[in-house]
């Protein structure tokens, strides 16, 4: 279908014309032969501030691109399609005034009948805001490295950094409108599993679970928290309340399958969990602090039921 579209598309066609025009993506046509622009969106102006005209030849795209980003840039593209291959980078445009902004070069490469390479073809995505959000988790990440992120006796994070995380990740999903989700977990009867077994083993135990945990959790920004003293969160971005209760249900299968006995649990010969889950796409107006309490109280009930269940939405 995309192929398609861009193999016939003809800068002159009205109906194409406008349709390319309108998107907040811009399009592009480079003429292999000549290295020229055939043509590029009116919209480039909008996001970089250069005039269409002044994007004649691949020398002016190069010379836009940042110059940590533009050898790397450069060198893949010019690889790419001297093989024939449909390709994208990410690389910092240089705008008229001075600044940059994070771009997606998305490339087809379109042949002549005879399999020579006739033109490129693409699109440009400003995705600054996404970039924005990377680097932002990739510094939260830096400081879990930081002492006062992580928790001690686990190895995981902490209660203070499953707050900056769900701000994050709670800006990222007003702003994307994708849902986000959250598991709380707490053990059951663990104060019995103390008093039997001790407090090393106790702490064992924790560590046991905070493994599992993460187990269960297999995308790369779902975050896991130690958050109390038997209480462990999953907060799981762009992750709907099916997928969710998957994962919930994934960690009660994991933990009956490690088979830790639980002797004096009324509930069960082996260690369980009662489980809280909620999944929120929040509105300008929502609160983190709001959402965590609805869990809470989901979880709490699944207490009330008789542990070692999940009570969702
Ligand atoms: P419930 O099923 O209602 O959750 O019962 P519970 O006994 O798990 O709940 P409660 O909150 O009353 O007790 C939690 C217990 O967890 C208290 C304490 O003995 C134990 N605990 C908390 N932190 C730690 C820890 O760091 N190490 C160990 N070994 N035990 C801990
Ligand atoms: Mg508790
Ligand atoms: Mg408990």
């Amino acid at each position: 279908m995309t192929s398609e579209i861009t193999q016939d598309m003809d800068p002159d066609s009205a109906v194409y014309k406008t349709l390319l025009e309108s998107t907040k993506a811009i399009p592009w046509k480079i003429d292999w032969k000549t290295m020229k622009f055939a043509y590029i969106g009116p919209q480039i102006e909008n996001l970089l501030g250069w005039a269409p005209d002044s994007w004649a030849s691949v020398e002016d795209w190069a010379a836009r691109i940042h110059e940590e980003d533009r050898e790397r840039v450069v060198n893949f593209c010019v690889a790419q399609s001297k093989a024939g291959v449909d390709h994208e980078a990410d690389y910092r445009a240089l705008t008229r005034d001075g600044n940059y902004v994070w771009i997606r070069d998305v490339v087809h490469v379109v042949r002549k009948e005879n399999g020579e390479v006739d033109a490129l073809v693409g699109f440009m995505f400003d995705i600054s805001e996404r970039k924005k959000t990377e680097e932002k988790l990739l510094s939260l990440q830096k400081e879990l490295e930081a002492l006062s992120f992580k928790d001690e006796l686990t190895g995981i994070p902490n209660r203070r950094m499953f707050d900056s995380i769900l701000e994050v990740e709670w800006t990222n999903a007003t702003r994307s409108r994708l849902p986000l989700s959250l598991i709380l977990f707490d053990i059951d009867h663990f104060k019995q599993y103390n008093d039997h077994y001790g407090h090393i083993q106790g702490d064992n135990c924790l560590r046991r679970m905070a493994q599992l945990l993460n187990r269960a959790a297999t995308r790369p920004r779902d975050f896991l928290a130690r958050i109390g003293g038997e209480e462990f969160v999953l907060v799981l971005p762009e992750t709907d309340a099916e997928a969710a209760a998957k994962v919930a249900r994934r960690c009660q299968d994991l933990l009956a399958e490690e088979g830790i006995p639980h002797e004096q649990s009324p509930v069960s010969p082996i260690l369980t969990i009662s489980l809280g889950i909620g999944t929120i796409t929040p509105g300008r107006s929502d609160r983190p602090i709001d959402f965590i309490e609805e869990v809470d109280k989901r979880l709490y009930q699944a207490k009330e039921k008789g542990r070692n269940r999940i009570v969702g939405g």
